[in-house]
């Protein structure tokens, strides 16, 4: 049944200004599942202006952070109470299996509980200066922090950026994807339910294009976090450049899996189909690019090709489904024109590269694991982010030829390497050009760990304690003691 949708603002559930909505539909048949309020420019407006209110109203600014801290752990309490409902909301809206949409809902629970426990210990310093003199620092809360959000993991990357912000006493507009707004908008009812004074947490939905620019420029906004494309980071950063707003981007990635003969092959086979054919390959971090070396080549890519033929696509409520649909059908044919680039430029199709055959999914938007070998680092599918279930296969000989193939591209967000070789290992990551190296695992973080990207994929980094910094400005006092 279709559900009529409000957004969260100043602590109330309204409709657009103008009554407008869209259809958000679920990728597995393209049914209608909510209608959802398509916000216009003065909601954007009037968001910024109830997070600006609330951030100078003492209920919040004069909160003990001890206080936040429990309220945050609050947050994270009916996160994990209400998983299995907002991880089924999840999988209707994105299409990725439930047992993935839970993990991701827990994971978000888990960087509420992280941050909950940071929010009374982000201290300032007292720092030696010539003179008579007292010097310290302060740790303040930027102000208002708009929070820009994809549709690949819309709750777990959302709270990524929220929790950080809340923490450190910054009030909140977040702009979830216009494909998959249902889950943040759940997550505004856990907000108000644990008592989060009105205004501190707002979500604004609708087109990106329309209300994006308008939360980036108001003169209120203190901060912007965009994950999202290469694109729209740039353009985003033109805007953030008008008014000189700090923004962190966590942006697209094109990472290399690299695979030695003395790795335990039998994990790095499932570690690299998981790699790119978790969530369907939608992911920011996917493993899209497999440098095997040319002794185990052939061998890999047939044990790497039998495991993926036995992941069952389907419908994500179903248990035994490996991979949804890609999330919509435009989505669908941005990845399948890859496809198609890859035959032509004469990479050689390994498996898949199709939609399933299975007429129970015809009107999904599914498409095969796809493996592409023969992938040479000219090729558009070699560079260019695809999104999707679609792994390039690329040969090498010697470990300067795998660093060199592995930083040949714009990106820099995630790299993996399968080694026994313990001297190899810690020589991968320290020449890798990327932001993340995990050895023998792919792909794995927490909320503890630093997520963020070199080159092109981003700027700053979320998770850990350093993504304090980015919320929090720093002010000096000096004091004259003479
Ligand atoms: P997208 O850039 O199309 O959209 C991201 C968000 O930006 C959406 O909420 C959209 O509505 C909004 N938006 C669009 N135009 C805007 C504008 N002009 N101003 C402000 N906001 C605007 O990205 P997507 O397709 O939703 O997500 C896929 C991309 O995100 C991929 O490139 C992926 O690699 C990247 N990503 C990066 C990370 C990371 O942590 N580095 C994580 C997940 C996804």
């Amino acid at each position: 049944m279709t559900s009529r949708e409000q957004m969260f603002i100043n602590g109330q559930w309204v409709g657009a200004s103008d009554g407008a909505t869209r259809p958000t539909v679920n990728p597995f048949d393209q049914s209608v599942l909510a209608e959802v309020p398509a916000a216009t420019e003065e909601d954007a407006r009037q968001a910024i202006a109830a997070a600006s209110k609330a951030y100078h109203d003492p209920a919040w600014a004069k909160m003990d952070p001890a206080e936040r801290g429990r309220l945050l752990r609050k947050v994270a309490a009916l996160i994990h109470e209400r998983a299995d409902e907002i991880a089924k909301t999840e999988t209707l809206d994105n299409g990725k299996p439930f047992r993935e949409a839970k993990g991701d809902v827990l994971f978000a629970a888990q960087t509420f509980e992280y941050y909950a426990g940071w929010a009374d210990k982000i201290e300032g310093s007292v720092i030696p200066v010539p003179g008579p003199r007292f010097n310290y620092t302060r740790k303040e809360p930027l102000g208002v922090t708009v929070h820009i959000i994809p549709w690949n993991y819309p709750f777990q990357l959302g709270c990524r950026s929220v929790a950080p912000a809340l923490a450190a006493g910054n009030t909140v507009v977040a702009k979830p994807a216009s494909e998959t707004p249902l889950s943040f908008l759940r997550l505004a009812k856990v907000m108000e339910d644990a008592g989060v004074p009105k205004g501190v947490f707002n979500v604004v939905t609708g087109s990106g294009a329309k209300v994006g620019p308008v939360l980036v420029s108001a003169p209120e906004t203190a901060g912007v976090v965009l994950t999202g494309s290469v694109p729209t980071g740039q353009e985003l950063l033109k805007e953030a450049a008008r008014k000189i707003v700090p923004v962190t981007l966590e942006l697209g990635g094109k990472s290399p899996n690299v695979v030695f003969p003395d790795a335990n092959l039998e994990k790095a086979v499932k570690g690299a189909a998981f790699g790119i054919f978790m969530n369907a390959g939608q992911m920011c971090w996917a493993g899209s690019r497999l440098l095997v070396h040319e002794s185990i080549h052939d061998s890999f890519v047939q044990k790497l090709a039998d495991f993926a033929k036995g992941w069952k696509q389907g419908s994500g409520l179903d248990k035994d489904v490996r991979m949804g649909p890609l999330v919509s059908k435009g989505h669908h044919k941005t990845v399948s024109s890859y496809v198609e680039k890859g035959k032509a430029e004469g990479a050689k199709l390994a498996l898949g590269g199709a939609r399933p055959a299975d007429a129970v999914l015809a009107n999904g938007n599914f498409l095969q694991p796809t493996i592409f070998t023969d992938v040479d680092p000219k090729m558009t599918i070699f560079r260019e982010e695809i999104f999707g279930p679609v792994l390039s296969v690329t040969k090498f000989g010697s470990d300067e030829e795998a660093i060199a193939l592995a930083n040949a591209v714009d990106f820099g967000l995630y790299a993996g390497v399968w080694t026994s070789n313990l001297q190899r290992a810690h020589r991968f990551a320290a020449e890798l050009e990327s932001g993340q190296v995990a050895i023998n695992e792919y792909p794995v973080t927490f909320p503890q760990t630093p997520f963020g990207g070199f080159k092109m994929s981003g700027i700053g980094h979320e998770q850990g304690r350093g993504a304090l910094d980015f919320y929090t400005r720093t002010k000096s006092v000096m004091v004259n003691l003479g």
